[in-house]
This record gives structure tokens, C-alpha cells and sequence, in this order.
């Protein structure tokens, strides 16, 4: 189906590419709107809010706050009601469980260090891919020798960092805790566990087990005091460096994007001292976005890949990859399970001494 000259009809309009150019456009103004609080708002004021309300409540001028509450209704985030000739705004529905920040399941500690940190970071993208290095120093002008004292530069930092970790669990920690039955590993340790969110997760799904969250010593201390509470009595916590200090014996060692912000060579180091520390007939899980083994997709991944480029040391990899660092530290029988959303499951397990895998 050519164009009299023989050009493709596909090629007449380049709709794909103008999408991609103007994306950057999509993410600042999902950004700018949490940041001023308009879903919040929307979500206060149980009822439909005119922009005049609305830029009163945000403390933002009119004509800008009517341009984006118009991109906002165009990204189907809000919706318009008409009154007498009026307009007035509602979250939609989407928005109000995402978007607001008291939600339970709400993206927007996630959105704010996307904002904050990430989208400075891919600024510097190009320069990464021409380097084959994250880009820290140049973004912020923090040397990135020790990654997590530069992702850490301050106890600020810390938390978002802690905030952004937290709040994917909510949407996708069930799938990747039940992608395998768990139910045998009874004492179970998160190593690089962080705000515990995944910990609670386990104990949510397994009533059973008991989880240590493993981590750097200030993350535990925070975690403690703001993350995980009283209630969450099978859950508690170990401080150290798991590339340093001994790591506690356990049925079951999860590492949840862990692997992927370090070289092969850190997670075999890492892999091999869980191999040793694990009991006979325990297993390692890996929980982690998944190359298809061709590369081709999922595009979140590859998109995710580029990530780790700019900001670690590591990138995502395709369950061969993962099982091949399994295979280099021990652990002979591996399998992986694809949950449907962003992250996976790989489990590797440890041989019993006596009797070949379980
Ligand atoms: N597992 C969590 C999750 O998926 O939400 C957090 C993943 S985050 C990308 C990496 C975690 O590893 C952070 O909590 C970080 O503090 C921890 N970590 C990094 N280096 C560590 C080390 N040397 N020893 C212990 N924990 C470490």
C-alpha cells in the first residue's frame, strides 16, 4: 500500500518517532503535577475543582496551572465535568491510587525520585553510553568509586532512595514472592533488604517463616525506625556489608535488584558467599526484571538496562545470565518463572549433601 511515489504510507507520518522525541513532555508534566500537589488536592476536596480552586490550593498561577490541568485531562489522568458552562476537574481513577501520596499503593515517592535524581541522571545518557559508566559525578558531583556512598550522599538521599525501593513492592511483591512455592524455607534472609517492604510481603504470603533483613547499617537503622513497625514481629534485621561481614544462616537468601547493580564478577563474589553460608537443601532467590534470552524485550527491561548504566555498575540480564552466575557459584539447579509484570523470579537451589537436588 505505497503513495503515488512509491513511498510506504506507514513512512508518510512518522507517529512512532514523534512519540518518542516528545515523551520527556509526558513524564514532566506527571512529574510537575504531584509535585504541586493537584492530585492530592483533587483527592482532599471530594469533589470536582474548579482551576481556579485548584491553582489557589497549589499556590501556581492560573494560566499555568489551566495548561496543565488540560494536559492532565489529555493524559486521561483527570477528568472534566461542565457545569453551567463551568469546567471543574476529578482525579481519575488511576491517578487517585497512584498518583496521591497517601495512597497505599501510590507511585509518588517513586515519581519524585524519577524527578529528582533519575531524569538528571539520563541527561547524561549519551555520555554513558560513549564512557560504558554511570554518570554520578557528572550529574552530582559525587565520585562514584563506593555506588552506594554516592547513591547515599546524604541521609536525605537516603530515605528517597529507601521511598523509591519501598513502593513497587505494593504492585508487584505478591507475584514475585508466589512465583514459587516458598512454603519450606522457614528462616529467610533479604539481603540488601532495605526499607523491608518485600520482607513484608513473605511474611504476608508465608505465615510461616521469619525474615532478617539483611543491610548497610544506617539503612537498617532507618528501616527500623521508619519502614517496618512493631506489628511486623517476623521480621527483623542484621547490619552489615554483604560483600564484607559474615552473613546469617538461613533456609532461604532473597536478593532482590541486588545483581543488577554490580559487574559479573561482584555477583559471583557476592553469589558465592550466599552459596557457602546457605544450608544444604536451601536455595537463593533472584528477583530481578528479565531479558528475553534474545534481547528483544521486554522493553521496560532494556529501558531499565540503560538505567543501570547511568546510575550502577550493573545491568539487566536474561535468566541464562542469571543462571550462569548461579552455575559459577555453586548452585547446580536453577529455574526462572516470568510474572507478567516488571519483575521475575529465578530460584537456585543448593544440593542436599547426601541425596542430589530437591
Ligand atoms: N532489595 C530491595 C528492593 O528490591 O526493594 C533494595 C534493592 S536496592 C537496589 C539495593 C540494596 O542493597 C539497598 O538497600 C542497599 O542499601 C543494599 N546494599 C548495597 N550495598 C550493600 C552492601 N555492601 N551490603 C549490604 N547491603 C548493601
Amino acid at each position: 500500500t505505497g503513495s503515488s511515489e512509491g513511498t510506504p504510507a506507514a513512512d508518510a507520518y512518522p507517529r512512532k518517532i514523534l512519540e518518542y522525541m516528545e515523551g520527556f513532555l509526558i513524564s514532566k508534566t506527571v512529574f510537575s503535577s504531584c509535585e504541586l500537589g493537584v492530585f492530592d488536592v483533587l483527592l482532599s476536596a471530594e469533589r470536582p475543582l474548579s482551576a481556579e480552586e485548584i491553582s489557589q490550593a497549589i499556590g501556581a498561577s492560573l494560566d499555568g496551572t489551566q495548561r496543565l490541568l488540560a494536559a492532565c485531562t489529555g493524559l486521561q489522568l483527570l477528568n472534566t465535568h461542565q457545569d453551567d458552562g463551568r469546567v471543574s476537574y476529578s482525579n481519575t481513577e488511576q491517578a487517585s491510587v497512584y498518583l496521591t501520596r497517601t495512597s497505599p499503593s501510590s507511585l509518588y515517592q517513586s515519581i519524585q525520585y524519577s524527578s529528582r535524581t533519575i531524569y538528571l541522571c539520563w541527561h547524561y545518557l549519551t555520555d554513558a553510553v560513549r564512557e560504558g559508566r554511570n554518570q554520578y559525578e557528572k550529574a552530582f558531583g559525587v565520585s562514584s568509586k563506593d555506588l552506594f556512598q554516592a547513591l547515599y550522599r546524604s541521609d536525605e538521599e537516603m530515605v528517597k532512595f529507601m521511598q523509591l525501593m519501598n513502593s513497587i513492592w505494593n504492585i508487584c511483591g505478591k507475584d514475585v514472592v508466589t512465583a514459587f512455592d516458598l512454603s519450606p524455607f522457614k528462616v529467610i534472609c533479604d539481603l540488601g533488604g532495605c526499607s523491608g517492604a518485600l520482607a513484608k510481603q513473605c511474611t504476608s504470603a508465608y505465615p510461616e517463616c521469619t525474615v532478617a533483613i539483611f543491610d548497610l547499617p544506617k539503612v537498617v537503622r532507618t528501616s527500623r525506625e521508619h519502614f517496618v513497625t512493631e506489628a511486623d514481629q517476623r521480621i527483623g534485621f542484621h547490619e552489615g556489608d554483604f560483600f564484607k561481614d559474615p552473613l546469617p544462616e538461613a533456609d532461604l537468601y532473597i536478593l532482590a535488584r541486588i545483581l543488577h547493580d554490580w559487574t559479573d564478577e561482584r555477583c559471583i563474589e557476592l553469589l558465592s558467599k550466599v552459596y557457602k553460608a546457605c544450608k544444604p537443601g536451601g536455595a537463593v532467590l533472584l528477583v530481578e526484571a528479565l531479558l528475553h534470552e534474545d534481547g528483544s524485550g521486554p522493553l521496560t527491561a532494556q529501558l531499565y538496562s540503560l538505567n543501570m548504566l547511568v546510575q550502577t555498575e550493573g545491568r539487566e540480564r536474561t535468566a541464562a545470565q542469571y543462571g550462569a552466575l548461579l552455575a559459577a557459584a555453586g548452585f547446580t539447579d536453577t529455574r526462572h518463572r516470568l510474572t507478567g509484570k516488571i519483575y521475575d523470579a529465578v530460584l537456585g537451589l543448593k544440593e542436599t549433601s547426601c541425596c542430589g537436588n530437591v
